[in-house]
């Protein structure tokens, strides 16, 4: 049966590159599919944290999932560090990964950057306990951004390799012909790739050091349309055609922002906006943008001002979670010969 994983790092303000790359979508898929929703704080100290810190971004990172749309009956709610299975199939895939493999991940070498030498041993292997994280659930569906395309690829080429170094193993203890699925990436729309307001060329992040870089989820209505004013554009009118954006990444971007936020697309939105000047553009847009996020922004709010019904969520949905991933994790180690 499908299965849906994905994960969210505590790592800083949540924004909008999170919000319409992965958080709306997982919104979507809880209507078809069982969906398990992580905060990813395993992920997040593989650069430093400050711990007081981290335990509010986990609720934080947990409220907006709710605030959003998704809910934690139907779904799975949890924190990864809550279940083990993580770690521990992170280390058994460890040792089917190859260390060519990881040298070839951009996300390390644009985070560890010029001093690679004194980057975090968990921020080179940071793709393998991804790859732990969906295959531990034996996870099929993956609603990430762009940016995550690389390392869904390398979950694909684990999950093969185990399969095949194991192949006799696993068939002869009766698991089938394959233990891992092959987890899909689900990467689609005018937004799966939202660029930073100050720089075309970079994708919005939570680690930006510059806040004027993202709209953060808890953004007011004042500072979205602050930021949105002030985000680089260049001195053209918008064109008429999507050909027209091209070379024009800060416009581009606004654009697809716009249609991601009214649920249209791209075409449609030059179609109006064409030919006129860039600030009418950018007022429409702030209208969309603080419609969409003003509620969750404030429910998200209302949320972590009661920490302990958020973590009372996060316990339930870490049971829910080990309950599927104990017999995997299980079965991974019965494949693997050790003795139980
Ligand atoms: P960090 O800078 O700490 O890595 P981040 O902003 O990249 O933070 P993550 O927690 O790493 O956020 O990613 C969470 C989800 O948001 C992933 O599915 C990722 O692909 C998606 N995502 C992150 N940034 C963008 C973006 N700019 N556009 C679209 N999707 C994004
Ligand atoms: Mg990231």
């Amino acid at each position: 049966p499908p299965r849906v994983f994905s994960g969210v790092q505590p790592t800083g303000n949540l924004h909008l590159g999170n919000y319409l790359g992965a958080i709306q979508k997982f919104v979507a898929l809880q209507h078809q599919h069982e969906c398990l929703y992580c905060v990813v704080d395993l992920h997040a100290i593989t650069v430093a944290q400050d711990p007081n810190e981290l335990t509010r971004t986990i609720r934080e990172v947990a409220a907006a999932f709710i605030a959003a749309g998704v809910d934690p009956k139907k779904n799975i709610i949890f924190n990864q560090s809550q279940v083990s299975a993580h770690a521990e199939l992170a280390w058994i895939l460890g040792c089917t990964a190859r260390i060519g493999w990881l040298n070839r991940m951009t996300q390390f070498k644009e985070k560890a950057g010029k001093d690679r030498e004194n980057a975090s041993v968990g921020l080179y292997t940071y793709p393998v306990l991804m790859a732990a994280d969906i295959l531990a659930y034996r996870a099929t569906h993956v609603p990430v951004g762009e940016d995550q395309k690389q390392h869904l690829e390398l979950a694909r080429d684990i999950a093969q390799k185990f399969n095949n170094d194991f192949s006799a193993s696993i068939s002869a203890k009766g698991y089938g012909d394959a233990f891992f699925p092959q987890p899909e990436p689900l990467i689609q729309g005018a937004a799966a790739r939202v660029m930073s307001l100050r720089d075309g060329s970079k994708k919005m992040s939570k680690s930006d050091p510059s806040d004027q870089s993202r709209i953060n989820l808890t953004d007011d209505a004042d500072a979205i349309a602050s930021k949105v004013r002030k985000a680089k554009t260049d001195p053209e009118p918008l064109p008429s055609e999507s050909a027209g954006l091209e070379g024009r990444p800060e416009a581009a971007n606004l654009v697809g922002i716009y249609a991601a936020l009214a649920g249209t697309e791209q075409d449609a939105v030059l179609k109006q906006f064409g030919g006129g000047q860039f600030s009418a553009f950018k007022n429409a847009l702030v209208d969309v943008a603080v419609a969409k996020l003003g509620p969750i922004g404030a429910e998200m709010k209302r949320l972590v001002s009661d920490p302990a019904s958020i973590d009372a969520i996060l316990k339930d949905g870490a049971e829910r979670a080990h309950a599927i991933a104990a017999p995997n994790i299980a079965a991974v180690k019965d494949i693997v010969g050790f003795v139980r």
